[in-house]
């Protein structure tokens, strides 16, 4: 029953089974076989790439010069997304990449340097998404396709090299790009077992978080995983009515079913959940709604986290007025829920989810691929 439970979250198989296929190699024994390597040179490749963040497999100093451009040849790629795109926010703090895979389909992610040493990195875990949020732009355009694990790794793994450069390293990953992390489960779970690996880029579970819209299914399964990664949950409403107005997927998992798998979640992980609040005008930011989602969130092991909105250009939606949002966040804590306001960062350059692709396509592939540091 618990079929999750029997796929293979090894990190290395699941690197090489995504880079062997796109050579042409039906797996990874073939591919070992085809090039006579031993696993500790499958081990050495692998190294490279996820934990000294080498960018190309014939920069494996460690390989024989042979064989580095054998791999090369024979299609052996570090990197499954190119970027085409890459800006950076008036005060730095904030890249936003647009990256291309191997179809054409594009992708977003985006790096914040917060003060101190704290990096996040904003991670999409398929191109579009099927749920339709009718404030979110990557909502409004569709589903394209899922992504597999090195393709949503590589997103990451690409700001780890840059970072590098400057003597810096991620610290938090979040899964709240482009796309519906619960609808690839396994590809993301996968995903998370290549982000969480000591021998490659070894981020801690609790610096990773997976945001959902909301799969009660999903959220069942992930309680049983039995990992220390945060669980966040999109609510952006305080009752159904509100929620089905924004969010399709209300009407098959409702509030109350998706508050009853949190409290299974809980139960079963002891771990806090995450509340995601997108400030909409008058939409969901009325001082009843606070009151209402104070009584839903009162009492359990929840947090919330306001957000205020990014403005999409054609949308029907406006953010809520800072000092309104002020009002709404103390109405929750005085009612004793935890609340925090999110810091908006890259405005300027509409780093919210699906902007950039929005902004760009069709023209995107006029545009030259320009480097961080140019
Ligand atoms: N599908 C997942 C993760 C991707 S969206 C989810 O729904 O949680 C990550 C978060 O950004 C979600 O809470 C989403 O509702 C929010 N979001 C989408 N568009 C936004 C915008 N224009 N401004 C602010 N938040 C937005």
């Amino acid at each position: 029953m618990i079929e999750w439970a029997a796929v293979t979250r090894d990190p290395l198989s699941v690197w090489f089974n995504d880079v062997v296929r796109r050579a042409g190699f039906s797996s990874t024994d073939e591919f070992a076989r085809h090039f006579e390597l031993k696993p500790y040179r499958l081990k050495q490749i692998y190294r490279a790439a996820a934990k000294e963040l080498v960018g190309d497999v014939d920069e494996v100093t460690t390989l024989p010069k042979d064989l580095r451009a054998a791999l090369k040849e024979r299609g052996i790629a570090f990197t499954s997304v190119e970027p085409v795109v890459i800006q950076r926010s008036n005060d730095a703090q904030t890249s936003k990449g647009l990256f291309r895979l191997r179809d054409g389909k594009e992708v977003e992610a985006v790096l914040m340097e917060h003060y101190g040493d704290r990096t996040t990195v904003c991670i999409s875990s398929q191109a579009g998404c099927a749920f339709a949020c009718a404030f979110c732009s990557t909502g409004q355009a569709g589903f394209t396709r899922n992504l597999e694990p090195t393709e949503i790794f590589d997103q990451a793994l690409f700001f780890a090299r840059e970072l590098a450069t400057r003597g810096k390293r991620i610290t938090n990953i979040v899964f709240m790009g482009m796309g519906e992390p619960f609808h690839n489960y396994d590809a993301v779970m996968n995903a998370v077992a290549l982000l969480n690996d000591p021998h490659g880029l070894g981020l801690g579970h609790r610096h990773i978080t997976i945001s959902t819209v909301g799969l009660v299914d999903k959220i069942d399964a992930f309680a049983e995983e039995g990992l220390q990664v945060n669980l966040a949950i999109s609510l952006h409403a305080p009752n159904d009515i509100v929620r089905n107005s924004i969010m399709p997927v209300n009407r098959r998992y409702n509030t109350e079913q998706l508050l009853e798998a949190c409290e299974r979640y809980i139960d079963k992980t002891n771990r806090k959940v995450f509340f995601e609040y997108v400030m909409l005008d008058g939409v969901n930011d009325s001082e009843e709604h606070a009151r209402e989602l104070a009584s839903l969130m009162r009492g359990h092991l929840y947090h919330v986290n306001l957000i205020p909105y990014n403005t999409t250009p054609d949308g029907p939606f406006a953010g809520t007025a800072e000092d309104r949002i002020w009002r709404f966040a103390a109405i929750l804590e005085e009612a004793g829920v935890p609340t925090t306001v999110r810091h908006n960062m890259g405005r300027d350059i509409a780093a919210a989810c699906g902007q950039l692709r929005a902004e760009t396509q069709p023209k995107a592939h006029k545009v030259a691929a320009t480097t961080l540091s140019s």
